[in-house]
């Protein structure tokens, strides 16, 4: 309330000294030289893009196994989405066949670190180095998650982050942010966030609204300085769920060695997921699926021509994935009789 006061006196509601100082801050939590504020996680992978100047020749490599938005931020600047297939282990990016999909017309790959594990950066970022594309790194659901130490959203040229309601960090509303490594970058996303402007009503280049409230910042400002402490309750939840849920029908979620999950959502496998569905309505124990149908198999992108089983881990996963009920505050109660339930599955 405090800090809706300070916004309110002030006057200034959008793109103002909350937003500077919320920038500033978020920057430094996660040791990245520079961060812009957006209006969404979209916003932020277009005006990404934008300052990488892809546009309708261009192809961007990313996975089909993603929120919507990756892609349609993609389509947003006129270009191709080129998908990779994932790896079944961890759900995420193939790394191991990125290479064989460039092609002169791609000006960038986007990782997504999906469900709050990081892609395997190392490999990846060598790939890229190696025929110059830079990176994009789709953060919108890995706030906290490190890859060797490294916080996500500081290996590639740019990282993407969505502070919509339900992600680690929510707003009370709408926001994005963009990290990045170079000044150029950083001054080219100020402008395309802004009409294309300098602050001068000159469009220096194409831009478009995007402009974060005040209010958003100042509350994200506070949430911040709370982002640690659930974090790591986040994780201490999920090593819970590790312990606690003993089922041989049931995968639990990876973690491999040298990365730390941000669990923004514990997803499970299981070969019987209409029955462990079945299972968990009639107990009235509510769960998710995190994506129950691939991009490529969407209607709306049909016209990208990806046939069925094009893509076979990713066809494959969305049949077995089920998201648990988990998040920071979960009751104790809930948590048995959820543990208790799906250790009766069989
Ligand atoms: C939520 C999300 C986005 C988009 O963020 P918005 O703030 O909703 O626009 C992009 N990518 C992924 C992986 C997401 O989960």
């Amino acid at each position: 309330m405090q800090a809706l006061e300070r916004v309110m006196d002030s006057g200034w509601v959008v793109l103002g000294p909350e937003v500077k100082a919320f920038e500033a801050e978020f920057a430094q939590s996660l040791g990245a030289p520079h961060a812009v504020g957006v209006n969404s996680g979209t916003d932020a992978l277009v005006i990404a893009l934008k300052a990488l100047g892809v546009d309708r020749e261009s192809e961007v490599i990313t996975v089909a196994n993603t929120a919507v938005p990756t892609v349609s931020a993609i389509r947003m600047c006129g270009a191709k989405p080129v998908f990779v297939d994932i790896e079944a282990s961890t759900l995420l990016m193939d790394v191991s066949k990125v290479e064989a999909l460039i092609t002169e017309r791609t000006r960038c790959i986007i990782p997504v670190h999906l469900h709050g594990l990081s892609v395997d950066m190392d490999p990846l970022l060598a790939i890229a180095q190696g025929h110059q594309i830079p990176i994009i790194e789709d953060c919108a659901q890995s706030q906290g998650a490190e890859y060797k130490g490294k916080a996500t959203g500081t290996m590639g040229s740019m990282g993407c982050f969505s502070f919509y309601p339900t992600k680690n960090m929510g707003a009370f509303g709408d926001g994005g942010l963009i990290t990045c490594q170079s000044e150029t970058h950083a001054e080219a996303m100020q402008q395309l966030r802004m009409y294309g402007f300098k602050g001068d009503g000159y469009a220096h280049r194409e831009g478009i609204n995007s402009r974060l409230d005040e209010i958003q910042a100042a509350m994200l400002r506070i949430k911040l300085t709370h982002f640690a402490e659930s974090f790591s309750t986040r994780r201490k939840l999920a090593e819970e769920f590790h312990e606690r849920i003993q089922n041989p029908q049931l995968r639990l979620p990876l973690e491999p060695e040298g990365r730390m999950h941000a669990y923004h959502l514990f997803v499970i496998h299981c070969e019987q997921r209409e029955e462990l569905i079945k299972h968990l309505q009639s107990h009235h124990i509510g769960f998710g699926i995190h994506y129950a149908v691939p991009i490529h198999r969407m209607k709306a992108y049909e016209f990208l021509d990806y046939l069925p089983g094009s893509l076979p881990n990713t066809e494959l996963a969305a049949d077995s994935i089920l998201s648990l009920p988990f998040y920071p505050l979960m009751p104790e109660q809930d948590k048995e009789q959820l543990f208790q339930v799906l250790n009766s599955f069989r």
